[in-house]
């Protein structure tokens, strides 16, 4: 079978739809006239990426405030915020250029998504021509929304918990029904885990093996077969072209990540200086059999961050060397994160979020041309 490829998830939103969320945030433009925008840039998303013939498609997150926050509320700026939180939680992550990204705060249970994944699938489809995938944020993250230390009054960790897990397993069962033939795990908290940031408390509890405990709770919801098309994506971030947790020394994290019972992780690589370093790890501690699935190493070859385009035949020979380390039937080729995880984003490296566009088909184009290229060289 040829090397598979695809990619995490979201695109740059153009300048015009992140013009119209401010808008409807400041109450100047209706619901509607938001979601024309969203339409508009959804169809253009999966147009685009259709051509670049990659077998499957996402919308690009077109419609989601983020990758972490899409359950949660309806824009960044926080309207559309669930009844159940309230803004200025806890930081998710403090960025290498000090731009910081917060999630908002549970004060009350029971907690509840406002919004599934599964929306975005059935709008996608309706678009494409190409089987779709969806990206959905891993409970690891959303464990988050609950205060470190303190209790929620009337609703105990345990509760809030049990409630997430199977928040999680619903959005996830509800992408596949609405047609989703893959879904991807955003977990870019697992690296961030090990940072010791003192500016954010929960980056030093050492709380690694409980992400990794509560995204297999819902794994472990999931069958062999059904687990095979769920994946895990993992990244030292990627927002405003910055990153959080590049200096973290990956091996903390890829000893652990494949202890998650995921048929296929997304894992970032492109941007690491010891990339031969990263499929030898990947080679060493991904598993054959996650309980009846073989996990897949779709390797980063792409680097969203940077503007400068990959050529296939450099994205060729990356995945031939990481054939050397990972079997090549467990081998596949994604981008190192999303092109956007964040509504907002200004893409600064790139100069506008329109040129980024732009650069992200690009390099799509380049990873399924490159991918191509790496299996008639294996052949297979
Ligand atoms: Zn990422």
């Amino acid at each position: 079978m040829p090397i598979p490829t695809e990619n995490v998830g979201s695109l740059p939103r153009p300048s015009a739809l992140q013009e119209a969320m401010n808008a409807y945030d400041r109450g100047e433009i209706s619901r509607d006239e938001l979601e024309a925008k969203q339409d508009e840039a959804c169809r253009d998303s999966i147009e685009r990426m259709e051509a670049t013939g990659q077998w499957v498609v996402t919308d690009g997150e077109q419609r989601e405030s983020s990758f972490a926050t899409y359950p949660l509320t309806d824009t960044l700026g926080g309207t559309g915020l669930a009844d159940t939180l309230a803004p200025e939680g806890q930081y998710f992550a403090i960025f290498d250029d000090e731009h910081v990204r917060q999630l908002p705060r549970l004060v009350t249970g029971p907690f509840k998504y406002k919004t599934y994944a599964a929306e975005f699938v059935e709008k996608a489809r309706a678009i494409a021509t190409k089987p779709v995938k969806q990206a959905v944020i891993a409970p690891s993250m959303l464990m988050l929304l609950y205060p470190l230390d303190e209790e929620v009054p009337g609703y105990p960790r345990e509760q809030f918990l049990d409630d997430l897990v199977d928040e999680c397993e619903k959005d996830i069962r509800q992408c596949f029904q609405a047609g989703a033939v893959r879904v991807s795990m955003d977990f870019t908290e697992g690296r961030l885990a090990n940072k010791n940031d003192s500016r954010n408390p929960w980056t030093g509890r050492d709380m690694l093996q409980d992400f990794i405990d509560l995204n297999n709770r819902v794994m472990d919801r999931f069958t062999a077969a059904e687990r095979q098309d769920i994946g895990v994506h993992t990244c030292p971030g990627g927002d405003r072209d910055s990153v959080h947790s590049a200096e973290v020394p990956y091996e903390k994290l890829l000893s652990k990540m494949f202890d998650i019972n995921a048929g296929y992780f997304l894992i970032q690589c492109a941007s690491e200086r010891d990339r031969e370093n990263v499929y030898k790890l990947c080679g060493e501690y991904s598993r054959v059999d996650a309980y009846g699935v073989p996990q897949v190493c779709f390797m980063g070859v792409i680097d969203p961050l940077n503007p400068r385009v990959e050529t296939p035949e450099e994205v060729k020979s990356e995945l031939v060397t990481a054939s050397t380390h990972i079997p090549v039937e467990r081998l596949g080729a994604t981008d190192d994160c999303g092109f956007s995880p964040f509504s907002l984003d200004e893409k600064p490296k790139h100069g506008s979020p329109d040129f980024a566009r732009d650069i992200a088909f690009q390099k799509i184009t380049s990873r399924v041309q490159g991918t191509h290229l790496a299996s008639q060289e294996l052949g297979v």
